[in-house]
């Protein structure tokens, strides 16, 4: 797959320092713990590409991986032909620890709210949630601060593993659901899907990645 060739290629504090790329990307959201970090290591077939930060809800920086682009090695941006990049992989600063002072969920709200708002270059949202727990209150945050870009989202419903066959098929419909009562003033769906996926049985993978390409146009 395409995503294999992930790399690292920058970590961002502030909106302004975002990079001046135009090529589409595509952001990881998700509540801590939910499992992103271990998606995308398996979709980008890497073991520490994405790692889950050892103090829950501190890391509040945008991690950016490259896809495509001239990589002579690891971890080494200035090594990466950025004109030859042809998509770039956004994980974003997991949300929904309780312990997180206001401060710093003041400028979670600012820096999450603003990026998936604004941020042209996004092509679409891939929200991580725990098939357990479908959208808590900050997932359905996301959901609205993104709907009015028009871009679509496409959810995984994670840790597919723990449910039977019988729940696993209930939370994707549940989900679906909640999905497809966001409209426009049309009162036409927005773009948003969803599926079931499982890091630790693989299952689940060839769907979001046939799907994370598209997104991108690759
Ligand atoms: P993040 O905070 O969203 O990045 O979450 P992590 O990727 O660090 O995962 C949180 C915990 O859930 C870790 O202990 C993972 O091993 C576990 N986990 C992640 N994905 C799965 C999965 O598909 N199945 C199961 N059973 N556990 C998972």
């Amino acid at each position: 797959s395409l995503l294999w060739q992930a790399r690292f290629f920058t970590t961002v504090n502030h909106l302004r320092d975002l990079p001046k790329t135009q090529v589409p990307e595509i952001a990881f959201a998700g509540r801590s713990n939910a499992g992103k970090s271990t998606a995308i290591n398996i979709l980008c077939n890497q073991k520490k590409l994405a790692f889950a930060s050892k103090t829950p809800g501190r890391t509040q920086h945008i991690n950016y991986f490259s896809i495509g682009g001239a990589h002579v090695g690891q971890h080494r941006k200035d090594e990466t032909r950025v004109d030859e990049i042809r998509a770039l992989l956004v994980d974003l600063p997991g949300y929904g620890y309780a312990e997180v002072s206001g401060s710093a969920k003041l400028h979670w709200q600012e820096l999450l709210g603003d990026y998936v708002q604004r941020r042209e270059q996004l092509a679409a949202l891939i929200l991580i949630v725990d098939s357990r727990r479908p959208f808590t209150e900050l997932d359905i945050q996301m959901l609205e601060w993104f709907a009015p870009t028009g871009k679509p989202i496409h959810c995984l419903l994670t840790k597919s593993d723990k449910l039977n066959r019988n729940d696993s098929a209930n939370a994707l419909r549940t989900a679906r659901t909640i999905l497809s009562s966001y409209v426009d003033e049309n009162g036409q769906p927005f773009p948003f899907t969803a599926q079931l996926f499982s890091s630790l049985k693989r299952s689940g993978l060839d769907e979001a990645t046939d799907k994370i390409i598209d997104l991108l146009g690759l």
